[in-house]
């Protein structure tokens, strides 16, 4: 099947239309016509090539929402006319201890929604900036949101379970402070969560437009980073610091905030390292330093459950396919509230 989609040619090259094609539907095979997909940092950064190792044509795109289109013979958890998700991942080996766990994010053999490797054209996967994507039955979530919030959704297939996955893991509720660092995409949807867990939530930001729609989103309390005094306020006091920021920073800065036997968990994964942290801050108060990366599928069929259940959905601007580019450069300002969602209905405009 030949679709339309917005990908690069290369590094240097704006994102622009193009044709793809998708692979027939296997036995477990699901087919979705896509309806909106998320902008992701991590979009940007790949389809620029930041990090390395990144294929082209790339068609980014890993916050898809959508409707079943077909279905394989096997599948029998999706119906044509559902509602479901994909996210970051779109296969991987599914039978080592990883996979047996539910935490194929995690799995040597995991295949990204894009720049991963497949045997379909053109050798690596495409991502859902695009009109229709096939996909293994076991990575396809169900969406029971109601259909009017589908866009606002969608960011919660990469941002949403970015955040959940260390906020569960680190024991995120009731009795426990949990600071967030930078409020964009991710930053945003850790802190809904981590309210909606229980948690005393505090939001850093160096933004000081930010400072009242954290408080709206959830925050208990606004830090703006920048300022020294207002951070010096809350010294050796957090139980866990989730930092989402995408640019190298100072961490020490943040690890001084930690109690005893705190940690803080970076999913921000800047182009460039970020200055050594001082290990003095480490050792003097048995703080963790530690990473997270997106979570697996049944966790991501938890957090879209429970976020249908607490109505949680992104705070979402909603963009044309044209104006993708313009997008990024907003983002690369900080000037996002919170997620751009693309409408993939205007790829064929
Ligand atoms: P985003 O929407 O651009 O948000 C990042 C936020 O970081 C900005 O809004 C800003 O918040 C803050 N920030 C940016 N530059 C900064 C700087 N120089 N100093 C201090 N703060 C700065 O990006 P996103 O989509 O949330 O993604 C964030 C990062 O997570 C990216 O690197 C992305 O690739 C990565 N990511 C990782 C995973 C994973 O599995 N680990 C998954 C998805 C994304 P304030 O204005 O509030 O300061
Ligand atoms: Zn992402």
């Amino acid at each position: 099947m030949t679709i339309l989609a917005y990908g690069a040619s290369a590094a240097n090259q704006p994102v622009s239309r193009m044709d793809i094609t998708r692979r027939a539907v296997g036995p477990h095979d699901v087919q979705i016509e896509i309806l909106y997909c998320g902008i992701c940092h991590s979009d940007l950064h790949q389809v620029r090539s930041e990090w390395a190792g990144t294929l082209y044509p790339c068609v980014p795109g890993h916050e898809i929402v959508g409707r079943v289109a077909a279905i394989g013979a096997h599948v029998d958890a999706h119906q044509p006319g559902d509602l479901v998700g994909v996210g970051c991942i779109v296969d991987s080996c599914q039978h080592c201890a990883e996979c047996d766990d539910g935490l194929e994010n995690y799995c040597n053999g995991m295949v990204g929604t894009y720049n991963g490797p497949t045997a379909d054209a053109p050798g690596h996967t495409l991502g859902g900036y695009s009109q229709a994507i096939v996909v293994h039955e076991r990575y396809v979530l169900k969406i029971i949101h109601p259909e009017e919030q589908l866009a606002a959704v969608a960011p919660l297939l990469c941002a949403g379970i970015t955040t959940w996955s260390p906020l569960r893991h680190w024991g995120a509720g009731p009795g426990k402070k949990v600071g967030i660092v930078g409020i964009g995409g991710l930053g945003h949807m850790g802190v809904k969560l981590a309210h909606a867990m229980g948690a005393h939530v505090v939001a850093f930001t160096t933004s000081e437009t930010k400072r009242a729609d954290a408080k709206a989103l959830g925050a208990d309390e606004v830090v703006v980073s920048r300022n020294a005094d207002e951070m010096a306020a809350h010294g050796q006091s957090f139980d866990f610091i989730l930092n989402t920021v995408a640019a190298p920073h100072d961490l020490d800065a943040f690890l001084q905030l930690l109690k005893r036997d705190g940690t803080m968990t970076l999913v921000g994964a800047p182009a460039t390292p970020h200055p050594s942290p001082n290990v003095f801050n480490l050792i003097m108060r048995r703080r963790s330093l530690a990473g997270s990366m997106i979570g697996g599928i049944p966790e991501t069929q938890e957090m879209l459950d429970f976020c249908a259940a607490h109505g949680i959905t992104a705070d979402i601007e909603m963009i044309r396919a044209d104006e993708i580019e313009p997008a990024y450069e907003r983002m690369l300002k900080g000037d996002v509230k919170y997620r751009f969602v693309m409408d993939i209905a205007t790829i064929g405009d």
